[in-house]
This record gives C-alpha cells, sequence and structure tokens, in this order.
C-alpha cells in the first residue's frame, strides 16, 4: 500500500501567479456550486501535500505555515499515518461505535486518558470535531453537576454550532444573525497580559468577581477556557490566572474545562498547554491536531464525571470512526517517536528569535507571544494606542500567497499574524518560510 510516486521536494517553488490558470478555472467550478458561506482564503486548489509543503494544480510548492489551523502537526501525509489510514480502510471503515464496537476506539481513549494532565482515573468518548466535543463537554458538566451556568472568556473561540456559537465571543464572523442563542452562557474578563497590564491573580480576581457577581458561584456548572486562546490571537493568560480560577473552580463545586482543541497535542512543546500552568483539569476536549486531519475529537475527564451520564446519552453515528481513530493512533506514535515536543520548541526559539529582532526595526509589531508551535504577533499602528492594524495582517498574508507562504491571520481584531507550522518542519524550510513574511513585513509595515 506504501506510495510509489516520488516525494514531494520539501522546497517552494512558484510556477505562475498564485492561484494560477488551473486553480482559477476550479475556482470558477467552486463559486458555482459551493455555498458562498464557506470562505476561502487563498483559492490554489491543493492535489497532493507531503511534509510541509503543498503541491497545487499548477504546479506551485507552497510553504505552509498553517497546517490547516493547526491539525497536520505531524505533517502531510506522514508515510506511517497514510499507511495506518489505508490499511484500516481496507479492514473496515464503520460499524458505528454503539452497535459494535472495535479496538481502536478504546485505544485512542486509552492514550487520551494517560497523555493528558491529571493524575486521576479518567474516561473518554470520541466525536467527530471540535465543536462536537464541546457540546458534549457542556452536557456532561451540566448532568453531573445539577448546575446550568456555563462560565466562558471575552476572545474565545469554541466553534460554530448552535451551542457552541454561544460559547464563541466574537459576533462577525461566526454569530451575525444567527442566533437567538443557548442560554446560561456568561462571559466574563479573560488575562489579556499585552493590552490589560494585569498579573495572573489581578486577572483573575477580576473575572472571579465577576463570575459570583453576575453568576452566582452555586450556579456554575463549569468554567470553560482555551489554556490558549487560538482565533482569540493567541493570548497566553498571565501566569497564575488560570491556576487560580482551577482552584476557585474546586472552592465552589464547579467544573474546570480546558478547550485544548487549537493547543493539544505537541502544538505548545508539551503534550497540553494546560501542563505549563500545572493545572489538571476536570475535563479536555481535544481535536485538530489529533489525527493529522481525518475527522476526530474527543472529551476526557474525570471517571466519575463522565459515567455520570445515564448509557445512551452520549454518542453519535460517526463518533470515533474506525478510520479516524487508525489515523489518530499512528499521528500520537509518530509525536512520541519523533519527539514533535522537543522539534515544537526549536521552533518557538527560531520563530520568536526571528520576530523579535523584525520587532527591533519595525512598529507595527505590537506584541509577540505564543509557545512552542503556536507562535504569533500583534500588529499595531505606530504610536502609543497599541490601535490593532488588520488590514496589514490582512496585506501581509495576501503577500506571503503571491510568494508562495501559506500563512494565517487571527484575533479578535483581526490584527494578529499566526504561525502554526507543522512540528516535522525542517529547519531550512521554516527559515525560508519565515524569510518571505519578513519581506511581507518589512514592504508593508511600519
Ligand atoms: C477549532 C476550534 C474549535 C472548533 O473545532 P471544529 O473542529 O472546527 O468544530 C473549538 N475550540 C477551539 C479552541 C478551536 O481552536
Amino acid at each position: 500500500m506504501a506510495d510509489t510516486r516520488s516525494p514531494i521536494e520539501q522546497r517552494r517553488i512558484v510556477n505562475t501567479a498564485i492561484p494560477g490558470p488551473r486553480s482559477l478555472e476550479l475556482n470558477a467550478r467552486r463559486l458555482a456550486s459551493v455555498a458562498g458561506g464557506v470562505s476561502v482564503q487563498l483559492p490554489a486548489f491543493i492535489e497532493r501535500a507531503q511534509g510541509s509543503i503543498l503541491l497545487d494544480a499548477d504546479g506551485n510548492q507552497l510553504i505552509d505555515l498553517g497546517s490547516g489551523i493547526a491539525v497536520t502537526g505531524v505533517g502531510h501525509s506522514h508515510p506511517k499515518v497514510a499507511e495506518a489510514i489505508a490499511a484500516q480502510a481496507y479492514d473496515f471503515t464503520h460499524t458505528c461505535a454503539m452497535v459494535t464496537p472495535y479496538e481502536e476506539y478504546v485505544a485512542v481513549c486509552e492514550e487520551l486518558n494517560k497523555l493528558t494532565p491529571g493524575s486521576f482515573e479518567k474516561h473518554s468518548m470520541l466525536v467527530n470535531s471540535g465543536a462536537e466535543a464541546l457540546e458534549n463537554a457542556v452536557k456532561i458538566a451540566r448532568l453531573a453537576t445539577g448546575r446550568q451556568a456555563i462560565v466562558v472568556f471575552e476572545n474565545a473561540y469554541h466553534g460554530r454550532t448552535n451551542l457552541t456559537m454561544a460559547l464563541t465571543a466574537k459576533n462577525n464572523p461566526y454569530k451575525d444573525h444567527f442566533g437567538p442563542f443557548a442560554p446560561e452562557i456568561y462571559r466574563v474578563a479573560m488575562s489579556y497580559p499585552y493590552r490589560d497590564g494585569l498579573s495572573g491573580d489581578e486577572a483573575a480576581a477580576r473575572a472571579i468577581s465577576q463570575i459570583e457577581i453576575l453568576v452566582g458561584a452555586s450556579n456554575v456548572a463549569a468554567v470553560l477556557i482555551e489554556p490558549i486562546q487560538g482565533e482569540g490571537g493567541f493570548i497566553v493568560p498571565a501566569e497564575g490566572f488560570l491556576k487560580q480560577i482551577t482552584q476557585w473552580c474546586a472552592a465552589n463545586g464547579s467544573l474546570f474545562i480546558a478547550d485544548e482543541v487549537q493547543s493539544g497535542f505537541c502544538r505548545t512543546g508539551k503534550w497540553f498547554a494546560s501542563e505549563y500552568e500545572d493545572i489538571a483539569p476536570d475535563i479536555i476536549t481535544t481535536a485538530k491536531g489529533i489525527a493529522a486531519g481525518m475527522p476526530l475529537a474527543g472529551v476526557t475527564g474525570r471517571a466519575e464525571l463522565m459515567d455520570a451520564v445515564h448509557p445512551g446519552g452520549l454518542g453519535g453515528t460517526y463518533g470515533g470512526n474506525p478510520v479516524a481513530a487508525a489515523s489518530a493512533l499512528a499521528s500520537i506514535n509518530v509525536m512520541r517517536d519523533e519527539n514533535l515536543n522537543a522539534k515544537a520548541l526549536v521552533i518557538e526559539e527560531i520563530l520568536t528569535t526571528r520576530l523579535a529582532k523584525l520587532g527591533t526595526d519595525l512598529e507595527c509589531v505590537g506584541d509577540i507571544r505564543g509557545r512552542g508551535a503556536m507562535i504569533a504577533v500583534e500588529l499595531v499602528k505606530p504610536g502609543e494606542g497599541k490601535e490593532p492594524d488588520a488590514a496589514l495582517a490582512k496585506a501581509i498574508v495576501a503577500e506571503c500567497a503571491l510568494e508562495g507562504v501559506v500563512t494565517l491571520s487571527t484575533g479578535t481584531y483581526g490584527n494578529v499574524l499566526r504561525f502554526l507550522p507543522a512540528l516535522t518542519i525542517e529547519e531550512d524550510l521554516l527559515n525560508e518560510g519565515f524569510d518571505v513574511v519578513e519581506a511581507a513585513a518589512r514592504k508593508l509595515g511600519a
């Protein structure tokens, strides 16, 4: 089942404009057939991808610094993952785990229980997407505590389904005119060191006071937070903030749920970002990096919470699909065998060093933050005001695309350039990709 074609060389090649003529033809078909609400950042149609290179329909080779939004951490079409997927597809592709079970589902749950922080007994369940994991985490927390209120934070992103739209902070594009939204969701202030200047203790005191005054401690089923906010702009809360919130939860009978959908699976240089703050969430949601792009997500939590739900109360037709589960098991083995936590820290060193150097020359570099291979730069207009510069972020992303480098912007204000390379990226290729980013920033920024 091995791929007999020659491997894609790990180098950038720009043959045509990007998107090129063949991609433009395909894009015309897309516009004529695909719902307009599903937007595309760069309509270069991909035919193959390997490692950190995307090969498009016009023969261009793009350096991928986004990993399909933190998903292909092990690199595109890692041979061990591709072989595991193919082998499982020949064995069987579906039985429905709720009808007749299979070992792969159990093995992924065993890995999740072992790899997530917390030395207590854990149980897991598998679903198809990050949003679905969050939906289930909330269901479990409400049933297990007998309470209804869920506390979320400014800048949060938790998905696009009805419940997760309510959990998500930003109106446009995620929520505008899609209401009414699910009730009993309460939003409080996030620790955002660059913009609020507060210590972890101060920011936690502010959030806790809001919870107690606006919601009431005894109503709170769970406090739900991304340990490093993803779509919100890679906001790393001030040290101690998360710990204080977990302690408040423990003292008040509320659960602490960590959404590690984006930050999990070696992305930050540890298996889970929660480990940096030495916290052990009661429930953790995972997805993105878990299975190299096969649709899989997990909810992992204290066994007694996960088992509080009556039989049949949790599930879904495709949850824990065997092909996706096989991909997860192979991906996790690659993470271990190739020591991707250490690789993430090398990426952090390269990116933060180069961004810091850029920051000494350019006033638009407001804040450099993140951990491991989850690094961002917040772009601002020159002057003291830290005024967000979303147009600059957008222009840099567009300029990089023309030069054959895929980057992503994000953030509550749209002014954050984020880097999510594969953890397996070769250092030379990462540097070449960043050369392009740097040239774009120097050309467009001040
Ligand atoms: C992407 C993301 C989600 C939603 O995941 P989907 O698989 O797109 O539903 C939830 N939480 C976080 C932190 C995310 O980054």
